[in-house]
């Protein structure tokens, strides 16, 4: 008699399941989830409510315009069915906007506008024939770079403006997608910094900047330089990078020769001694390519 009753009792269960999901699919958003992922009737009597809501979601991303406006319930991610045999299980994709985000997590800007890191190769001009040679640079240094060949950086130099910050954020832009690390510090702001405290930040900084895989120093030369500064701060990034092989790049308004000369500060000889230990360290870390272009920012 007992079986009989549960038997019962199941069928109509199983009654009011079918009418759940059947009244279910009367909304878009759910019969559209079940079409796109061919989920049996079966499982979706069974997983009606979760289906439902993962719906929802796929739903909200579909006119989604960036992150600002994501409706879901973890902001980034869209809860999404993955139909096996028997069972669906659900899990949390991450989104095209947060992914596209998360890569230019790797490259870290210290005191360098925040706009810099939606820098993009495809976004380079290519239309000024001043920029071929930069763009060969870059082209190859990241062909090399991918393939192992432990390439040296570029020193970046020419007229203000001409977009030379713009064009190695690009390049670290491009590695950052397969998960290369890279920072891009202001060296005026740095010293500056130095200037006022020998912080527990700083040390963190100065170890970052030996370390991290690609570096550039922005705008080397524009700094007020300390014979400490050159030769405690500068001089060891710049003999660790070059000991471990990591790639260096810089950018300024100076020539590399004309960089010696901000070095040396003073015409005493341990000044040209020192400067001249820098400039050595640069060129063995970099290839020097001028661009000369017309000011973007004006
Ligand atoms: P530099 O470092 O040579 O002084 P920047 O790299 O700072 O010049 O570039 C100057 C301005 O032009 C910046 O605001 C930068 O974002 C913009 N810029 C440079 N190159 C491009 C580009 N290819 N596409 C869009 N904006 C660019
Ligand atoms: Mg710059």
């Amino acid at each position: 008699m007992e079986n009989i009753n549960n038997y019962i009792s199941k069928k109509n269960d199983d009654i009011s399941l079918k009418q759940n999901y059947i009244k279910h699919l009367e909304d878009y958003r759910f019969k559209s989830v079940i079409k796109l992922f061919n989920i049996k009737e079966e499982l979706g009597c069974k997983y009606t409510s979760l289906i439902m809501d993962s719906s929802v979601e796929i739903d909200n991303c579909k006119n989604c315009k960036g992150l600002f406006e994501c409706k879901n319930s973890i902001k980034g991610y869209c809860n999404t069915p993955v139909v096996k045999d028997k069972v669906i299980n659900f899990s949390y994709n991450m989104c095209r906007y947060l992914n596209k985000e998360q890569y230019k997590d790797n490259l870290t800007l210290f005191d360098v506008p925040k706009s810099i890191k939606n820098a993009s190769l495809k976004d380079v001009y290519t239309n000024d024939k001043n920029r071929i040679a930069i763009i060969k640079e870059i082209k190859k240094f990241i062909s090399d770079y991918k393939n192992d060949k432990n390439p040296k950086g570029i020193y970046l130099y020419g007229s203000f403006g001409s977009g030379k910050t713009y064009l190695i954020a690009a390049l670290f832009n491009e590695l950052a997608k397969t998960n290369v690390k890279s920072v891009i510090v202001h060296v005026p702001e740095l010293m500056r910094d130095l200037k006022e405290s020998f912080s527990n930040s700083y040390s963190e900084k100065f170890s970052a900047l030996k370390r991290v895989p690609l570096l550039l120093l922005d705008d080397i030369g524009a700094e007020y330089i300390t014979a400490w500064s050159r030769d405690e701060v500068l001089e060891p990034i710049l003999q660790y990078r070059m000991d471990q092989g990591l790639p260096t790049f810089f950018t300024s308004n100076f020539s590399v020769d004309e960089l010696e000369k901000h070095f040396s500060m003073t015409n005493n000889s341990i000044d040209k001694v020192k400067a001249k230990r820098i400039i050595e360290r640069v060129k063995q870390l970099s290839n020097s390519v001028e661009l000369i272009s017309k000011n973007l920012r004006s």
